[in-house]
């Protein structure tokens, strides 16, 4: 069986630091077993979709080097790679769930569950979830309302007693007691699917053998793994990396002003810098070698090697990362070429302190002085212009600082 495995970002906003993450380890992992790597966008959830965010996902594993087998910009015939548009197939899957006993019609309108939702909150019910009132409903009244156009999601009828237990790669076995699990909606009243029934049958029909992702969506497995027996399907190898983290020990996040991989980019991180510092967020070289490239961990990476712990993303670290790439790494004219492009990319776009990108910047050789003498002195492209601006303009005015004689040190 050829190892697949995926990433399934969901287009809401600006590429996340998460997916680059996950695009990485799982592209890495496919690498090294000559398997596939896939970019399914999960964009079931209207409600947070966001059109460009789609097209800024791609753009962003594009920028980083990382290519897929397939995805929406290569489709291979197992797609079509955007979720949205194999509704219908996920309608299908939930009518067999349905037909099976697996799952059932629920025909509560959103207040009714809320005003219970309340009621159990206030009697201090230690189980919030639905509270299966149409688990109970005949096949046949369920079919008659639903025939009659009354509104209803399709819940899975998850087991009430017994234990599921998830078997990670890297934590072993966790086990989850099935009474505290809700009988989650696979179908939503708008008739698009929700993630868990979506995620399970596109990872199903597109071959996905190894799920690798965040430890987050570790307590959806249990539900994941009832879908899947549902429908009679093998469960994939389940892999749940650590949790990223952001220096006050918090989950990295971009809704709390974590940068995303774009800010990244627009600050002048190298791509190759970036994935080398994500490759050391939960895993290491096995010879401590801090600089290394996506080759070199295809060659070394295994998962035992990987860190539950959670690691602390630091952006003053990927910042003096950049540097030794900028110094140590690239060759001068390479450097130089990524600079040119980079101001090139964001020359309508400079602090206004700056101006214009100055006329007489051009990829010559003036310009490759400068930026060998410089290159020492920045860590980020971004830093380049601003610590440069006297050697674009004749009349680039003085200060008295500059101009002040200072006694050199003896
Ligand atoms: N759409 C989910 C996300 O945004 C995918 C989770 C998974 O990998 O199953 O991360």
């Amino acid at each position: 069986m050829t190892v697949t495995t995926r990433i399934a970002p969901s287009p809401t906003g600006d590429p996340h630091v998460g997916t680059a993450y996950q695009a990485l380890y799982n592209s890495v992992f496919a690498a090294q077993h000559f398997g596939r790597f896939i970019v399914r966008i999960e964009d079931t959830d209207r409600a947070r979709y966001n059109a460009a965010s789609e097209g800024r996902i791609l753009d962003m594993l594009d920028w980083l080097g990382i290519v897929p087998n397939a995805s929406p910009r290569r489709e291979d015939g197992l797609g079509p790679y955007i979720q949205s548009q194999r509704a219908e197939l996920h309608r299908s899957y939930a009518t067999q769930l349905l037909d099976a006993g697996r799952a059932y019609r629920a025909f509560d309108t959103p207040e009714e569950l809320d005003i219970r939702r309340k009621a159990a909150e206030a009697r201090k019910d230690s189980y919030l979830g639905y509270d299966r009132r149409d688990r109970a409903l005949s096949r046949e009244e369920s079919d008659a309302r639903a025939a009659a156009g009354e509104a209803f999601v399709i819940r899975l009828a998850a087991p009430l007693d017994g234990q599921t237990v998830v078997r990670d790669r890297l934590r072993g076995d966790v086990t989850f007691q099935n009474a505290e699990l809700d009988d989650k909606v696979l179908l939503k009243r708008d008739g698009f699917p929700t993630y868990h029934l979506a995620a399970m049958v596109d990872d199903h029909l597109m071959g996905v053998t190894h799920v690798i992702r965040a430890e987050e969506w570790l307590t959806s497995t249990p539900t994941h793994i009832q879908i899947l027996e549902g429908l009679g399907w093998a469960q994939p190898e389940w892999i749940h990396t650590p949790w990223l983290l952001s220096a006050g020990g918090k989950k990295y996040s971009k809704r709390r002003g974590d940068p995303s991989v774009e800010d990244f980019r627009r600050m002048g991180i190298l791509p190759e810098a970036l994935l080398n510092y994500l490759g050391m967020m939960g895993w290491s070289m096995p010879n401590g070698e801090e600089i290394f490239s996506v080759q070199d961990m295809m060659q070394h990476f295994t998962w035992e090697r990987v860190s539950l712990g959670g690691s602390t993303f630091d952006v003053a670290k990927l910042r003096w990362l950049n540097g030794k790439y900028l110094r140590e790494v690239l060759s001068q004219e390479q450097v130089a070429a990524r600079l040119h492009a980079y101001l090139a990319e964001y020359s309508g776009n400079l602090p206004a302190t700056l101006g214009n990108l100055p006329a007489t910047l051009g990829n010559d050789a003036y310009f490759a002085q400068v930026v060998a003498m410089m290159t020492p002195r920045i860590e980020v492209l971004g830093e380049f212009l601003g610590k440069t601006p006297y050697f674009w303009s004749e009349d680039y005015p003085l200060t008295d600082k500059a101009v002040t004689w200072v006694e050199p040190p003896r």
